[in-house]
């Protein structure tokens, strides 16, 4: 369905090129173990490095169980895990976050991150309207109530593409199709204006049609706020069509980070070119 077409929703190619230095994250040296059942540890990611530039979209792929989601979790402290992350430094629009708690990430998990997941309606809580809860976000971390909570939430639906959002503020999450959901899950990861988007699997439980719908909207918002986007994906047929460049993760490591255009054409890992010859 998708193939491996090079050029069609990327960055405008007349953009002038990132130089060192500008990244709006930039990861030097991520390593996270785990605790074994039995006993000692296991370093599920390897002294990782990457960069993220601004308005850019970094495909993230590699096998289920590579340490996708690990890393870009741990790299940001989005999801509290039991695993001990260690770094160089992870600078995050020039200032170092490396060493934070979990705790102390917060205010950059509330404001200059966004994330969404996989499973969007498993996300959103069942008992409370998707205007509550986005507006609980707004209040959270903006201080917004009322009538300003309430249109800055409708704005933000305008901006996800959810038809006359007035009207479903006060629909509960159930009212909504996976990719609707996924719409809220974006506006919800939105609300603080992040300069960072980490999307893990986010078309995965969609239907393809849908999934096309999700992928549009995310380089929309690339191309309209200048968001910097990591996507998390398994499936080298969204990278290929959506992503500017690309990180390649083979069992905890990074093997290999380039433009889409040369690692797909030119892969400087053998696992690289074994995944790239297993697309049909
Ligand atoms: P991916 O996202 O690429 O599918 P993950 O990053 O989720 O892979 O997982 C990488 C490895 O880390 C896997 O072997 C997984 O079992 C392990 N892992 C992930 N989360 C935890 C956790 N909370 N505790 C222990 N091991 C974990
Ligand atoms: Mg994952």
């Amino acid at each position: 369905k998708f193939g491996l077409n090079l050029v069609h929703r990327k960055k405008d190619a007349s953009a002038p090129a990132e130089s060192a230095g500008t990244a709006v994250l930039e990861v030097r040296g991520l390593t996270v173990s785990f605790p074994q059942p039995g006993s000692g540890t296991v370093e599920v990611v390897q002294d990782v490095s990457l960069t993220l530039d601004p308005g850019e979209i970094l495909g993230l792929v590699g096998e289920s169980g590579s340490g996708k989601s690990v890393t870009a979790m741990s790299m940001l402290g989005l999801v509290a895990h039991p695993g001990r992350v260690e770094a160089q430094s992870i600078t995050l629009d020039g200032r170092e976050i490396s060493g934070l708690s979990f705790d102390e990430l917060r205010p950059i998990r509330g404001g200059e991150i966004g994330v969404v997941f996989q499973d969007a309606l498993a996300s959103l809580n069942p008992a409370y309207t998707v205007g509550d809860q986005v507006s609980e976000v707004l209040r959270e971390h903006l201080g917004l109530d009322g009538a300003a909570a309430r249109r800055k939430v409708i704005d933000l639906f305008t901006r996800v593409g959810i038809a006359d959002p007035e009207s479903r503020l006060g629909d509960y999450p159930h009212q909504f199709s996976g990719g609707m959901a996924q719409r809220v899950m974006i506006a919800m990861a939105l609300a603080c204006d992040p300069k960072v988007l980490v999307a893990d699997e986010p078309t995965t439980a969609l239907d393809v049609t849908v999934q096309e719908q999700i992928l549009d909207l995310l380089v929309e918002l690339r191309d309209s706020y200048g968001l910097s986007i990591v996507l998390i994906t398994h499936d080298l047929g969204i990278v290929a069509e959506v992503a500017d460049r690309v990180a390649v993760m083979y069992a905890g490591q990074l093997v290999e980070i380039g433009s889409v255009d040369d690692v797909f054409t030119r892969p400087a890992h053998p696992y690289t070119e074994g995944l790239l010859q297993s697309i049909p």
